[in-house]
């Protein structure tokens, strides 16, 4: 059975532990989509993807980023971009890509800003903005999801599983990506597979280094959150040495590497997958002919979901669907909207509104972040 019992969308910072949330409020959000229907208001919140790394992640924690200096690096990403479509001869996606997020209305007590709103926004996969909003999207569609099938199925642990390509020379990122694609769906259609797992939720990663790209190779990772219906004493060495010769034999010999990492904190896990998803590549290091094959993925799904799982969302969104309809109600976020002349809820002064272009909006944060500081 599917039931779906949250009307009532709490948004803050308690519900969401070890996320970072920041009220980002976008003007033009689009297709009049599910995620419009299902907030019934034009307030999305931010997902950091870079302070939700898994908590087994043995990188260093990054210090978080000023606003003014992830404007920045975001302003300076989307001017190259742009930039390389031109070069491409592709005038109509570098108009959008130039247009996206450079004009502002901005909510400020002078001291704070609360909201700022793009007048326009692009929707290219790479455009950094863009693909954060994305991510959020995401998070918030399968959170509620997961959780419902957890709660459906108590025995299930979550997994975050790492299935790692070898390169190999002179493939284009479509044929990487494809190649990755088919092992994983042997994979799926294993019987180790369907003992071990109840469904999967699958996500992409490549990056290309220019060294990688001369040789004509790209890095490619299956990111998976996996429902695993074993006991963690069941996932012992043999188990892992089993699972390892079945994603080499899938991947007809090719790939030997799977990491296997169990999450602790859902919120974490799953804002870690979705960062794979949406983490635009580092376009400083792009050329045009790279952009050129990424564009080729264009219609590529780099998200989908698996097995029972997949089977269950199915049916949470039909149910979903079939309560809205019948309640007539729409859920509400409890967070007011701020608007202008409401008390600034960092300092409570008044708040105003600002329009500005993006790189006048860099000063004011950076102002701000000097006036704080002192
Ligand atoms: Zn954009
Ligand atoms: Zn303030």
């Amino acid at each position: 059975m599917v039931s779906v019992s949250n009307t009532t969308i709490r948004v803050n910072s308690a519900v969401f532990p070890g996320v970072r949330l920041e009220p980002e409020v976008f003007s033009d959000l689009g297709k009049p989509g599910k995620r419009e229907a299902y907030f019934n208001t034009k307030q999305y919140l931010r997902v950091f993807p870079e302070s939700a790394k898994s908590e087994n992640t043995r990188k260093p924690k990054k210090t978080k980023k000023l606003l003014s200096q992830r404007l920045n690096s975001r302003y300076q990403s989307r001017t190259r971009l742009s930039r390389l479509y031109s070069e491409l001869g592709n005038q109509k996606k570098s108009a959008r890509v130039n247009k996206c997020s450079s004009f502002f209305n901005v909510l400020t007590c002078g001291e704070h800003i609360q909201k700022r709103v793009a007048s326009f926004r692009c929707n290219n996969r790479l455009c950094p903005d863009c693909a954060s909003r994305r991510g959020n999207r995401l998070f918030f569609e399968y959170e509620p999801i997961i959780n419902a099938y957890l709660s459906e199925n108590p025995d299930l642990s979550v997994l975050h599983l790492v299935l790692t390509q070898a390169q190999k020379q002179g493939e284009t990122v479509k044929q990487s990506h494809k190649r990755l694609r088919a092992s994983i769906k042997r994979l799926v259609d294993r019987k180790f597979w369907k003992d071990s797992f109840a469904g999967s939720l699958n996500s992409y990663e490549f990056t290309i280094s220019t060294r990688t790209f001369a040789d004509g190779a790209i890095h490619y990772h299956g990111h998976l959150l996996v429902f695993c219906k074993l006991k963690s004493s069941q996932r012992d060495k043999d188990w892992l040495s089993k699972f390892r010769a079945v994603w080499l034999a899938v991947s007809k010999g090719e790939n030997k590497n799977l990491r296997v990492v169990p999450v602790t904190n859902l919120q974490k896990g799953l804002a870690e997958i979705l960062t794979y998803v949406i983490k635009p590549l580092d376009i400083q290091k792009l050329s045009a002919v790279n952009l050129f094959e990424v564009e080729e993925l264009h219609k590529h799904k780099m998200f989908a979901t698996t097995g029972d799982f997949h089977k269950f969302v199915k049916a949470y969104r039909k149910a979903e669907k079939e309560a809205q309809k019948e309640a007539e109600i729409q859920p509400t976020i409890e967070r007011e909207t701020l608007k202008a002349g409401d008390t600034c809820p960092d300092c409570e002064k008044p708040l105003y509104e600002l329009q500005m272009p993006i790189k006048q909006l860099i000063i004011f944060a950076q102002d701000i972040e000097r006036q704080r500081k002192e």
